[in-house]
């Protein structure tokens, strides 16, 4: 069965096309760059053959998709013969509010509930609406489904979820914390207890999901407990350049002192904060480290600042399961970044981490256990791949059906 995922953000669409069998195969991927802009652009990557790219204006979701279809049908870096092999679309959704605690096939219902929660991620569900009906309208007959960012954590107590406001915010604005990332924090618990052997149900997991936005789970039997992102994804950790905690008093300072607008307070805690607003210099972790070796200190002082919320969180967390078996770091830094690994699983023997610091600094992009023999918790880096997890649960969802 072929598997179209389609990730549409405000202004790109991910997308891979993957082969499932008992060992799914990746068949093509690609991205449609900075939609509506004049630089917009197109990479596609057919397995196997050589990469396109081209500057072509895309001025909305609708071409977007159109010109992927094409490429994926295309003589010479096509991969299959025509759109009819598609068998059907995943599409990841940002925000499932609380309809949704799991995947689901869309349909008109499901599609108005989804329009429903636009107003809670008003620039990621309105783009994902686009994918599915323009997948609607070129390809009727192919099944479609919604893969949530936020239904892993519908299993968050209440007292996990409100908010210290007035209740009614809730009641009537739905304010509260939905968490992100929910497709990875649940594929890497459950890929670890596999690898391990361990019966996920029983076990308490902390899982620190670090990438250019980073959220930690609690997960208790396999359910999500508590997570560090928030009503937005703003919250909880320090990111690239989301501010993540902050105190709403020093935010309301900075703005009118600088007389910002919404739409600026928007930008300047999303955009201009955590690693870049705090070393001055980048938000990427590479470049981060490349500047502390040229003697940053601003740059030193914004990982280390980055590592110690991961601990604070670990600690956290820690203390709301009353104890943890494994800690899982994952994402683009979780899975390569080694000295992040050690200064947040550092001084955590009071948890039972006893820490492989020389095996961890030969690990990078695989899934292993970094923890010594006889650690009583155990640390383990675990890849992730929304992708497959939005493909099989599309897949399992179709053949159900
Ligand atoms: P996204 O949230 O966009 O999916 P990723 O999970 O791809 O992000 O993570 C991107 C981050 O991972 C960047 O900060 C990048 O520098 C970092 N990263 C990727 N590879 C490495 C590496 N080898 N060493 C350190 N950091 C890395």
């Amino acid at each position: 069965m072929n598997i179209l995922v389609l990730n549409c953000g405000s202004s790109s669409i991910k997308y891979q096309l993957l082969e499932m069998s008992t060992d799914p195969k990746l068949v093509a991927k690609g991205i449609v760059e900075k939609i509506g802009l004049p630089t917009s652009a197109f990479t596609h990557v057919p397995t196997g053959k050589d990469k396109v790219s081209m500057e072509i204006y895309i001025p909305n979701h609708t071409v977007g998709i159109n010109l992927i279809l094409k490429a994926l049908i295309n003589q010479e870096h096509g991969v299959i013969s025509s759109l009819e092999e598609i068998n059907a679309v995943g599409h990841r959704v940002a925000h499932g509010g609380e309809f949704f605690s799991e995947s689901t096939l869309i349909n008109s219902e499901v599609l108005k509930k989804i329009r429903l929660c636009s107003e809670l991620a008003p620039l990621h569900n309105p783009a994902n609406i686009k994918g599915i009906e323009t997948i609607a309208e070129v390809l009727p007959k192919v099944p479609q489904a919604a893969v949530f960012d936020t239904s892993f954590h519908q299993s968050l107590p209440e007292k996990a979820y409100i908010y210290g406001i007035p209740y009614e915010y809730y009641e009537n604005l739905s304010v509260r914390r939905y968490g992100f990332h929910g497709t990875s924090h649940k594929y890497v618990a459950e890929k670890a207890c596999k690898i391990l052997g361990w019966n996920i149900n029983e076990k308490k997991i902390i899982t620190c999901h670090l990438g250019n936005g980073s959220s930690i789970a609690a997960i208790d039997g396999g359910k999500s407990v508590d997570t560090s992102m928030g009503f937005t994804p703003v919250a909880g950790l320090v990111m690239g350049t989301r501010c993540g905690d902050l105190d709403a008093g020093a935010l309301l300072y900075i703005s009118e002192k600088e007389n910002l607008s919404v739409q600026q307070a928007n930008d300047f805690i999303n955009k201009k904060s955590g690693i870049a607003g705090i070393s001055g210099v980048t938000s990427d972790f590479r470049e981060l480290h490349a500047a502390i070796g040229k003697g940053n200190e601003r740059a030193k002082l914004a990982l280390d600042v980055f590592c110690y919320n991961v601990k604070k969180y670990i600690g956290a967390y820690a203390a709301a399961l009353n104890g943890v078996d494994l800690i899982i770091l994952t994402g683009g830094i979780g899975e390569n970044d080694f000295y992040v690994r050690e200064q947040s699983c550092s001084g955590l023997e009071y948890l039972g981490v006893k820490f492989d610091a020389e095996l961890n600094k030969t690990i990078r992009g695989v899934d292993r256990v970094i923890s010594q023999t006889d650690s009583k918790t155990t640390v383990m880096t675990v890849t992730t791949n929304e992708e497959l997890v939005i493909a099989t649960d599309t897949m399992q969802l179709v053949l159900k059906k």
